[in-house]
């Protein structure tokens, strides 16, 4: 009998083409919207301290690392791809852009007065831009939608 299942060494870890390997035979392939709003919001925003700041951001940070995408239009499609919310760019400056996302994961949650939940996402297009541009980028979440704001967005200083 040979082995078929690929093995890979502890050190190493995953990667991301990693997560699209499922041996799933009765459930589907994705997991419902409740399910990532519970452990973004309940587990990561609720439960860790300061709303989970620097862990969103080193979690955020290394997800964006390792996406494969090569350009800012790529990581934009990527978002949509994968249902994090449908972005698009309304401001752009030499060293500075701003992206707004409609249809966010976080829309239709109940608002919350001053809270910006979407910091994760945020992270993730810095950690994919930083790779992209090579050298550090700075993503800031300054709307969103459980904030009362018409859409959720992110300033991005190159
Ligand atoms: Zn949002």
């Amino acid at each position: 009998m040979s082995i078929l299942r690929e093995t890979r060494d502890s050190i190493q870890g995953f990667t991301y083409e990693d997560m699209k390997k499922t041996g799933r035979q009765k459930l589907p392939n994705s997991v419902p919207l409740e399910l990532y709003r519970a452990i973004r919001l309940i587990g990561m925003y609720q439960a860790l301290p300061l709303k989970g700041k620097s862990t969103t951001a080193a979690i955020g940070r290394k997800i964006g690392d390792s996406l494969p995408v090569q350009s800012v239009d790529e990581l934009l499609d990527f978002f949509r791809e994968l249902q994090i919310g449908d972005p698009r760019i309304v401001l752009e400056e030499e060293r500075k852009l701003h992206i707004a996302v409609e249809d966010c994961f976080c829309k239709g949650l109940p608002e919350l007065e001053e809270s910006l939940v979407c910091d994760l996402e945020g992270a993730i297009m810095e950690g994919a831009l930083s790779r992209i541009f090579n050298k550090a980028v700075h993503v800031k979440e300054i709307k969103c939608n459980v904030n009362g704001d018409e859409c959720c967005e992110y300033e991005v200083r190159l």
